[in-house]
């Protein structure tokens, strides 16, 4: 397996490493990996920013039952 990325052959364990979110294989070496953990960084910290984890209304939960 190699990296989709770059085309570096894969480590055994960045053959184990799958994305937190849907669990599928990221195929993707060390290196680009740090690429894509900053740019998933930045996005939590816009989201951070905008507050838009705050604004959520969990309670709306209980109206739906
Ligand atoms: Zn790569």
């Amino acid at each position: 397996m190699r990296c989709k990325i770059c085309d570096a052959k894969l480590k055994d364990g960045e053959l184990l490493k799958r994305d937190l979110f849907t669990g599928l294989p990221l195929d993707t070496c060390g290196k680009c990996m740090g690429s894509i953990g900053e740019a998933v960084a930045e996005d939590f910290e816009y989201i951070d920013d905008v507050n838009i984890i705050s604004k959520i209304p969990l309670d709306n939960e209980e109206n739906d039952l």
